[in-house]
């Protein structure tokens, strides 16, 4: 299938306001009474975790921050360094108050932080979902309209285990040239995934949900992933249910990614398949993502730290914007949240003003600044 022009313009949103009952504890009850902003609808007052993080990531933040303003949000954001910048100005690449931070705000938006290949400090995205028990990545895959992109028509939520598998971190020498890395499946993380998974598709009117898995080499662990789907899709008739073997789901995604509507994997596939999706409809620039859990929330895009483009101003920031919106919406603002996105569709619609990955030549903050003028 060749490329196609894609101008879907219905919501990227998906409704975070609603979780399952458990997950719906995790939700600010508007800590502040509105504050006098001079629009028709008050405006609460939100404290919010920032962490910029690594290559672009200061550079996306600080744009969303400036967005966010622009709309009449009032944010107040508690800025901290996480990574190798904290690892170079204290000596700990996660400084409690950073952790201290998210547990009494509840909710963060976070910038990538580099993780060192093969050496080095354990990985900060990690410890942060593992530590907070941020157990459900939700990262929505659709076309934005204006977009150029592979295929048209997409409108994928690929659901992350973000707790387990490979990401355990343990891994040991058996003996030299020997080692093991273990990959670790429960059956309580893959039933609560699951459960996230169906209750999400409930809720927003989804008609299938896909479990990815390889339980034909990994009879136990994938085996017992796909056991718990299967038992949990019981209580959900209402929803087709059905799994792929996880290299022919990447192969079916990119022949026909139409045929799939809620991705639900392991750890490590659900990072790859991610991945692999978002190249489906613009690439990383434009693919965001949620960690959430019981207590706290973690807004997220899907790329990484990028370094290749690091510090040349040229980084699309619509990623870290649009999960910036995810955080908007868990925060009830809804009404901000629209204003940004249609100004935003704007822009992407009238494609003057587009960085280098969608196929312009405007600079991070020549887009931010479109976005502005079109709110
Ligand atoms: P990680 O291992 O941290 O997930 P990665 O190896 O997947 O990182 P990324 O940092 O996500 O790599 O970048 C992959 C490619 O996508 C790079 O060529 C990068 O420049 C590009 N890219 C990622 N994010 C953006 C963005 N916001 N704007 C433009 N290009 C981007």
């Amino acid at each position: 299938m060749g490329p196609s022009a894609v101008a879907d313009g219905g919501p990227i949103f998906i409704d975070l306001r609603s979780q399952p009952a458990d997950i719906g504890r995790a939700r600010r009850q508007d800590p502040s009474p509105g504050v006098p902003t001079g629009r028709a609808t008050p405006i609460s007052l939100h404290r919010i975790t920032l962490l910029p993080g690594d290559g672009i990531g200061p550079e996306v933040a600080e744009i969303v921050v400036k967005i966010l303003a622009a709309a009449g949000t009032t944010i107040e954001w508690e800025r901290h360094l996480a990574g190798s910048a904290a690892l170079g100005a204290c000596g700990e690449p996660l400084p409690p108050p950073v952790v201290e931070s998210i547990r009494r705000n509840r909710v963060a938006l976070k910038g990538p932080i580099t993780t060192p290949v093969g050496e080095g400090f354990q990985s900060i995205n990690v410890r942060l979902r593992q530590g907070l028990d941020l157990y459900a990545n939700l990262r929505p895959v659709k076309n934005l309209p204006g977009i150029q992109a592979r295929f048209g028509n997409v409108d994928l939520i690929v659901i992350r285990e973000n707790t387990e598998d490979l990401y355990s971190g343990l891994e040991h020498e058996v003996v030299p040239g020997v080692v093991e890395s273990l990959k670790v499946i429960t059956e309580r993380a893959s039933t609560r995934i699951a459960r996230f998974a169906f209750e999400f598709a409930r809720r927003e009117n989804r008609r299938k949900i896909t479990a990815v898995h390889k339980a034909n080499i990994m009879k136990l662990s994938d085996g017992l992933f796909l056991d718990c789907f299967r038992r949990v899709a019981l209580d959900y008739p209402e929803i087709e249910s059905e799994d792929k073997i996880v290299d022919n789901a990447c192969m079916q995604l990119v022949m026909k990614p139409q045929q799939y509507d809620v991705l639900l994997l392991e750890n490590l596939y659900g990072d790859i398949v991610s991945d692999l999706a978002a190249g489906l409809v613009g690439g990383l620039g434009v693919v965001p993502g949620a960690n959430l859990g019981d207590e706290y929330a973690i807004f997220e895009a899907v790329h990484g730290s990028a370094p290749d483009i690091a510090g040349r101003k040229i980084a699309n920031p619509t990623a870290m914007l649009l999960s910036a919106l995810l955080m908007l919406k868990y925060l009830n603002e809804q009404q901000a949240a629209d204003a940004i996105l249609r100004a935003l569709e704007k822009v992407l619609i009238d494609g003057r003003v587009l960085t280098p990955d969608l196929g312009g030549s405007a600079t991070t903050i020549e887009f931010a600044e479109a976005i502005i003028a079109a709110l």
